[in-house]
């Protein structure tokens, strides 16, 4: 696997917030590649850099020094304009809470990104995908915790991104709800071949990687290769 091109790759990513007189690393120079097809759990402690550095992987953010590179090709000096291109074409984000629009059913909440973007599946096919097709017209306050956030994640993959960047996505849930959740990352990862990466701070959703990167004070810590993935529905904490 690691002998192809990364999908992506950060190089010496650093990221300084000035904060009135004070200056925070919250990124010390990290190199972090994302594989082709692979699923990578991203570990680390609160505050450890964890969404900074998806941010900036993704292109919701700029780093203040190093380099993204997307399919072999440096993003980090992008316009704002291409940058915005990047994440609609090609990235589909998840995160902790929903972000679903209320006033909008689920199919909705999905038709809303496939309308703008080329190529999109539709949004039953996105929803068939999390196993909410049954559930198409009803609101987000018709629909669980779990449920909400499989609608997030349909309406993440429907345009058919390249990468999935999800953070902490189970955690806003219970154990079994959230299995459930990762359960629909692992089974679109499988389906369509998104490269994917996960944020927790769980240390046993790290089983169902390719790889899990440990990431504490701004640096990368660990990096280690799970010779297989454990599936979702058989992990437990
Ligand atoms: P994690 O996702 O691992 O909890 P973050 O990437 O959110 O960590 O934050 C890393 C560090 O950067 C923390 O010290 C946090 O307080 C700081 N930080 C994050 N975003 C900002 C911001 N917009 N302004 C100032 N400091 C920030
Ligand atoms: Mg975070």
């Amino acid at each position: 696997m690691q002998s192809k091109t990364a999908t992506l790759s950060g190089r010496a990513i650093t990221k300084v917030y000035r904060s009135g007189e004070i200056d925070i690393w919250a990124l010390k120079g990290v190199d972090f590649d994302l594989y082709p097809q692979e699923v990578v759990v991203l570990l680390g402690a609160s505050g450890s850099g964890k969404s900074t550095l998806l941010n900036i992987l993704g292109g919701l953010d700029v780093p203040s020094d190093g380099q993204v590179f997307y399919n072999g090709t440096d993003i980090s000096r992008a316009s704002e304009r291409e940058l915005t291109l990047f994440r609609r074409l090609h990235v589909g984000f998840v995160f902790q809470f929903y972000n679903l629009i209320p006033s909008l059913t689920a199919y909705e909440n999905v038709a809303l990104v496939t309308e703008i973007v080329p190529n999109a599946m539709p949004p039953e096919e996105a929803l068939e995908l999390v196993d909410l097709l049954d559930r198409k017209n009803h609101f987000p306050a018709q629909l669980s915790g779990g449920e909400q956030q499989r609608v997030a994640i349909a309406r993440a993959i429907a345009k058919r991104p390249d990468i999935l960047l999800c953070d902490e996505p189970t955690g806003a849930l219970d154990m079994k709800t959230g299995i459930v959740v990762l359960q629909a990352i692992e089974h679109i990862n499988r389906e369509i071949g998104t490269t994917t990466a996960v944020i927790t701070h769980n240390t046993v959703v790290g089983e169902m990687a390719d790889r899990i990167v440990s990431i504490s004070d701004g640096k990368i810590s660990d990096v280690k290769v799970n010779k297989e993935r454990r599936k979702a529905s058989t992990l437990h904490w």
